[in-house]
């Protein structure tokens, strides 16, 4: 069988490594050359450095492509040719615009308690191919994070669960418009045993076919899975109490709630779903709780790159908030955090869009760097009170990116 590979990304090179193990012809195509090239070639797999435009995919008898390239639309992805060699693994798939990260992880460290050879697969940073090259195709369940473009190339692929979380407008350069990016969403739906929708959205409500057979979640109405007195229910077994959770805000209470009940579906018992909630601190620079220091609570939200994300975070604590934030100026408006003006008791700015935080807020006092934001906050915070870095803007004025952003708040906290 003659197949080509396009990209060479992270998912193109575990596709080309779980390839090479099975009876094929497999050229892989990049448009720059890249480091794992000789490993690949050593493999027997065939490579080419040129323009994608130049590849004639009738000369193949199967294309799969890496999910950020555009156009190739008879392609299949890494997770459908690794779904396929790995027929025994079992998909608990998750996908919406938001928290699917964070809901891979906790549903996995909910599955890796009952047994520790499950895996979280995907768009969570390792590919499903990478992780079937690794671990072998024996019986195992997945976290699996899919991506919009993950589910166009998704043809035969069978999930055991699929968790719908949200639908709101994304990827619309991507897209002719926001129906097909829900459409390539719910798509998927028919691809699984059980479905978890979340009811409370307004678009999948208002996209779902009705007859369809879901489980509907809540957290404002009784649904198939809902919240009552602050405990959680999966039809009439009690899930968890939202005190379990660690993490702050609404959307992780949701979050959790997809992740226990896709657990539950899963076997895991109800006493390992509590214990994987109760440990878990969040996903790393996504509200993450960093540490407590003379009762000030400290959190790194150093994902939070536009003013949407700072809006879920202001949402997601409580008042007496220290907010420091700035960063690289997309030239974007910041008038959304002033709904929250009232929550927040300090706001310390920084970098190049200090300017325009101060004109947004007047309160605000500035600073040249993060650090020095960060040890004003820390010095003016009572106990209480909640120290966050949520910088509503891009890193790239001062950090390479968001994450070492968030590592080098992170650091300086833990030596306060
Ligand atoms: P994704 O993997 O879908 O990008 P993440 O789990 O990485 O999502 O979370 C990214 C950001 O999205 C978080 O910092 C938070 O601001 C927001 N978020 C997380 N979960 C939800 C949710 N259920 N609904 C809305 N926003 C969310």
């Amino acid at each position: 069988m003659k197949t080509v590979l396009i990209g060479a990304g992270r998912s193109g090179v575990g596709v080309a490594r779980l390839l090479s193990q099975e009876d094929m012809t497999v050229t892989l195509f990049n448009e720059h050359p890249f480091s794992e090239q000789e490993e690949l070639e050593k493999l027997g797999i065939k490579v080419e450095i040129t323009d994608f435009s130049n590849i004639n995919t009738d000369l193949y008898d199967l294309v799969i492509k890496a999910p950020g390239i555009a156009g190739f639309p008879e392609a299949m992805n890494e997770i459908e040719i690794a779904s396929r060699l790995a027929k025994d693994y079992q998909l608990y798939a998750i996908s919406g615009t938001n928290g699917k990260t964070t809901t891979t992880k906790l549903l996995h460290s909910m599955l890796f308690k009952e047994d520790n050879k499950s895996l979280a697969l995907g768009n969570v940073g390792y590919s499903m191919s990478q992780g079937v090259y690794d671990h072998g195709r024996e019986s195992r369940n997945i976290a699996l994070e899919i991506s919009a473009f993950q589910m166009d190339g998704l043809l035969e692929t069978k999930f055991k669960a699929y968790a719908l979380l949200n639908l709101s407008p994304d990827h619309l350069d991507r897209y002719p418009s926001e129906k097909e990016y829900y459409q390539s969403k719910l798509k998927m739906l028919n691809h699984s045993e059980f479905k978890i929708v979340n009811i409370d959205d307004k678009n999948i409500k208002a996209l779902i076919d009705p007859k369809l057979d879901y489980l509907s979640l809540s957290i404002k109405t009784k649904a198939d899975i809902y919240l009552e007195d602050q405990k959680v229910y999966f039809k009439d077994v009690e899930l968890f109490s939202v005190q379990d959770l660690k993490v702050p805000g609404e959307h992780n209470l949701l979050n959790a709630m997809f992740a226990a009940s896709l657990a539950y579906l899963a076997n895991v018992s109800i006493e390992h779903i509590r214990e994987a909630l109760h440990e878990f601190t969040g996903v790393e620079h996504r509200l993450e709780y960093i540490r407590e220091l003379n009762g000030v609570r400290y959190y790194n939200d150093s994902k939070a790159t536009n003013p949407e994300s700072t809006v879920v975070c202001l949402k997601s604590l409580e008042e007496n908030i220290h907010l420091i934030a700035g960063g690289f100026d997309k030239k974007i408006s910041f008038d959304l955090l002033k709904d929250y003006d009232r929550k927040i008791k300090g706001i310390y700015v920084f970098g190049e869009s200090a300017r325009l935080l101060k004109e947004a807020f007047p309160k605000a006092l500035v600073f040249e760097t993060m650090l020095e934001a960060t040890k004003k906050a820390h010095e003016n915070a009572e106990p209480g009170d909640v120290v966050v870095l949520s910088p509503a803007c891009a890193s790239y004025d001062q950090f390479k990116d968001f994450e070492e952003r968030g590592i080098i708040f992170k650091d300086y906290i833990k030596t306060l």
